[in-house]
């Protein structure tokens, strides 16, 4: 891992700078306001700000657990030395249950027929595999019909699965005034009371993802699990309550300048054409590097908002640099973030794109160096 005190910042030609602290910050600000267990979902690479420092940084800042998609990013994590509970929140085949157990992982239930073909696992490995079980309360994605709830556990009683946990999904808790939230959260409870009556409730409860942790503090139970609001991303477009910080800053530096004169060509296919003497510099930057190859796109030169001229390639793209005159080969470039009192947003470019934040920052490919500040 790089921390930022420790480089030249002159190494780099395009880098992600990742401020911990405002993971930190962000965690205990989610811990103050829900007063609840912080799970913290740092899947996907930790949404591209790479998972262990994430992940020690939120745990830093007060979470408790931690929650991925898959198994493999659960045994990297363990790999790299992160010790507090992990949660798998997607599908977990079942050859893997031998790791999960011996790695003190926790899996996603959500069908009793991988919930056997886990016991034959369990059988011939040992030990106890330790579950969260996954409710369909209207998502329409993974999850076990309520309906079928407490047989199913009932079931699993002293078996080698312990069910620790009972979670679901909202589909639409990005929208406050959504009935549809309020309905998933009455289907939950209802199966909660029934689940309390028969004494097969599990221990720890959830519900909240970072929307519902900002809309619907009805939905956070004994543990929430917000994954954008920790980096400090809106889930919802809406600027978010004061305090979150964002995380994350894309940069790169002016790698090579020339002065056209009219009718050059810029980049694959010429699409754009010097109209005049343009001053035009290279980028090191390009949809190889998770930066799309979209129209219309901006970054921020000596302060100011440039354009970007012709095709993103795959490693560059050019930058129209006429309104910042004394523009030279090694200036810094912001493609996410603020320079000076201009700032491209992570949302900005998410909306250029045709997407959402998240897409944005997943898609940020592993060549581009992270630097850490602690
Ligand atoms: C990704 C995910 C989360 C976190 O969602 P955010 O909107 O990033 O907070 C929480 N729970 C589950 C099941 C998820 O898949």
């Amino acid at each position: 891992m790089i921390y930022f005190s420790f480089v030249d910042i002159n190494t780099y030609s395009t880098w992600l700078e990742i401020d911990l602290k405002a993971i930190k910050n962000n965690a205990a600000l989610i811990r103050e306001k829900t007063g609840v267990e912080v799970m913290a979902v740092i899947k996907a690479n930790g949404y591209g700000h790479g998972a262990r420092p994430a992940a020690q940084a939120a745990i830093a800042g007060g979470a408790t657990w931690i929650g991925v998609a898959r198994i493999e990013e659960a045994l990297t994590l363990r790999r790299a030395g992160i010790s507090c509970k992990l949660l798998v929140l997607g599908f977990t085949p079942a050859a893997k249950v031998p790791e999960a157990i011996e790695h003190n992982i926790t899996v996603a239930l959500f069908d009793s027929d991988l919930a056997q073909n886990y016991l034959d696992y369990v059988s011939i490995h040992g030990g106890m595999l330790h579950a969260h079980l996954k409710v369909e309360t209207g998502m329409g994605r993974l999850g076990m019909k309520p309906e079928y709830v407490a047989s199913f556990l009932d079931k699993l009683k002293n078996t080698g699965i312990k069910v620790d946990g009972i979670f679901t999904h909202l589909a639409k808790a990005d929208e406050p005034d959504s009935d549809s939230t309020l309905r998933q959260l009455a289907i939950f409870d209802n199966l909660l009371g029934e689940l309390e009556s028969k004494g097969l409730k599990p221990e720890k409860v959830h519900a909240a993802n970072s929307a519902a942790v900002l809309n619907f503090p009805q939905s956070y139970y004994d543990i929430v699990r917000p994954g954008d609001l920790l980096f400090g991303m809106s889930p919802t477009g809406e600027s978010l309550p004061e305090g979150f910080k964002p995380a994350l800053t894309w940069k790169a530096r002016i790698i090579s300048l020339h002065n056209f004169p009219a009718g050059q060509g810029i980049s694959y296919g010429s699409t754009y054409v010097t109209s005049k003497e343009e001053r035009i510099g290279v980028m090191p930057t390009g949809y190889g590097d998770g930066f799309r190859r979209a129209k219309d796109q901006q970054v921020l030169v000596g302060g100011k908002r440039v354009d970007i001229v012709g095709r993103v390639c795959m490693d560059q793209c050019m930058l129209q640099l006429d309104c910042v005159p004394d523009a030279k080969v090694g200036d810094e470039i912001v493609i996410i973030g603020t320079q000076g009192n201009e700032t491209l947003s992570v949302d900005e470019v998410a909306e250029r794109w045709g997407t959402i934040n998240y897409e944005v920052v997943c898609g940020l490919a592993d060549r581009l160096p992270r630097i850490y500040n602690e």
